[in-house]
């Protein structure tokens, strides 16, 4: 494949030269204009402070580079090839995994001046910069008449969610974020500027759409837009007594199986505040239109006393800013997923119920974890989203329509960073559990067997197999483009995040 160099600063190669025996800090400070911040300058302190966990915000880079253009960005890559430092890559800085978005010591690259969002309204696209955060997206389209497909809580950034594929409220009206990237502008290692589109580069295009950050920076996204009017959405807020817990298991079973609207999105989530022993239903509801019809979430109102009811008729901007009450920062988080298949109505309660008894059970052992908060999501993958990101081209995660799926989210957050190794153990335990009983009731004939069950990348915990866990001509198809982009193995053994793992 050839990759030919669209743009490139011409003051890479004379800057490449001395690179070599300088830090990258250091040379990017002196020789270039690139806006660099050192610790202890506002800027520095301001962006550190833009995570999701505070274990990134600890973490401290030697500068923070903040480039304006993707020149700028070329310019910083070619200064790395001619050194051997690590370095991250920052968006929202909403990956709660250490390293991934940020560094000890290193330079830590932020996208955020990258930050624009041009909306072409006769071609219906959006060209989006990763410095943005989806609130800030969904802000500039408000009144447009257009959306994107991007994040259901406004503050998570836009550069490391597309890369992760996307799961979005629209995603079974219009398959996963990455599936409606119609360009990617891509810094490779060589610090060449490439247009990534389905024609010019079709390997590449297709191993950026869930293939994470092992292919080079990206700039921009030139996204799909559709039209957009009012939405309906909010938050139904339940107690989560066992009565309340077992009717929200059933109705969620039953949407993903009946899912009879792909304008309709929810997300299912329980809480445990461990040391007052607060146990909450939040339920995220969406529906693209002003009012749903009837029918589409009933069982989810049927369930009786809930205690706060937002839902409203509203823009996505509005919706999707107003979901930023879920973040609440000052904490560590961890992050961790598995999938698994959409139990029949038959033995619906018993699985599900086993999957929520889990995960009860296991956040009980941490409950004297200071701070400890708990949650798990129910995400329904129905079988429409998988109908759809293929037919819209399709992606790494290559999901089939052979069944319904539920992605699992869980998220453990706690005050200090001491607790880490308990929880990280903790995290382990809980998604192991859940895949335990995934293969136990599938020997058992309670669920399919032999179905192909991928892990969700934006949710998983850094030793999780995402890429051993997909099909094997999709790793094949990441190795060999990884193998052509990027020979010298510069993403993969000077960043983190998920590898592609080499072939024994
Ligand atoms: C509150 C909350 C809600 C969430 N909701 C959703 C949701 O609805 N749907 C969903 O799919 N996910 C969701 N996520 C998960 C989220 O998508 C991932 O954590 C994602 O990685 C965050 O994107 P970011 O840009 O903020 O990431 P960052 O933490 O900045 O980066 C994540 C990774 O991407 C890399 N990266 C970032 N930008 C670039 C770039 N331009 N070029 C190359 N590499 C880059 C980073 O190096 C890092 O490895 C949610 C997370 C949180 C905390």
């Amino acid at each position: 494949m050839a990759f030919s160099t669209v743009r490139k600063s011409f003051a890479v190669a004379a800057l490449a030269a001395v690179a070599a025996a300088q830090s990258t800090c250091d040379l990017v400070g002196s020789q270039t204009s690139i806006d660099s911040y050192k610790r202890f300058q506002i800027d520095y302190t301001s962006e550190q402070s833009e995570y999701w966990s505070t274990a990134c915000s600890d973490l401290k880079p030697s500068c923070i580079l903040m480039p304006t253009t993707t020149q700028e960005v070329a310019a910083i890559v070619s200064i790395l090839a001619a050194n051997n430092e690590s370095f991250a890559i920052k968006s929202g800085g909403h990956n709660p995994n250490n390293y991934f978005a940020s560094i000890d010591g290193g330079p830590l690259i932020s996208t955020k001046k990258l930050d624009q969002v041009i909306l072409d309204p006769v071609a219906q696209t959006v060209r989006v910069g990763p410095g943005n955060r989806w609130d800030e997206v969904s802000g500039a389209l408000d009144g447009s008449g257009f959306s994107v497909v991007g994040g259901r809580i406004g503050n998570v950034g836009v550069g490391g969610y597309l890369l992760g594929a996307g799961l979005s409220f629209m995603s079974t009206e219009y398959g996963w974020a990455a599936n409606s990237i119609l360009e990617y502008e891509l810094v490779l290692a060589n610090a060449s500027v490439v247009s990534v589109t389905e024609s010019n580069h079709p390997d590449l295009f297709m191993a950026l759409k869930g293939g994470g950050s092992n292919f080079g920076i990206v700039t921009s996204y030139l996204l799909q837009a559709y039209p957009q009017g009012d939405v309906w959405g909010g938050n139904l807020i339940f107690d989560a007594t066992p009565e309340i817990s077992k009717a929200m298991l059933a109705a969620v079973r039953d949407f993903t199986e009946n899912y009879d609207d792909e304008k309709a999105g929810i997300i299912v989530t329980a809480e445990r505040t461990l040391a007052t022993l607060v146990d909450l239903w939040v339920i995220f509801l969406y529906y693209n239109g002003p009012e749903p019809p009837e029918g589409i979430f009933d069982k989810f109102f049927a369930i009786s006393k809930f205690k706060i009811n937002t839902c409203k008729t509203q823009s996505m901007h509005s919706l999707l800013s107003g979901n930023n009450w879920a973040i609440v920062k000052g904490s560590v988080y961890t992050i961790g997923t598995e999938t698994m298949p959409l139990p029949n109505e038959a033995n619906g309660a018993e699985v599900m119920q086993k999957i929520f008894d889990h995960w009860v059970d296991v956040s009980n052992k941490v409950q004297l974890v200071p701070g400890l908060i708990a949650s798990i999501a129910f995400q329904p993958l129905p079988k429409k989203l998988a109908q759809v990101a293929r037919a819209k081209g399709g992606d790494m995660l290559d999901v089939d329509d052979d069944i319904d799926r539920i992605v699992l989210e869980l998220d453990y957050s706690f005050v200090s960073n001491l607790s880490y190794p308990k929880i990280d153990q903790t995290m382990r335990d809980t998604y192991g559990g859940f895949k335990t009983i995934v293969e136990d009731y599938q020997d058992s004939g309670l669920l399919p067997k032999d179905v192909y069950l991928p892990l969700f990348q934006n949710d998983c915990f850094y030793p999780q197999d995402y890429f051993g866990r997909l099909k094997p001509e999709k790793m094949a198809l990441a190795r060999r483009v990884q193998a052509e982009v990027d020979p010298k193995g510069m993403w993969k053994t000077r960043t983190d995040g998920f590898k592609i793992p080499s072939e024994y």
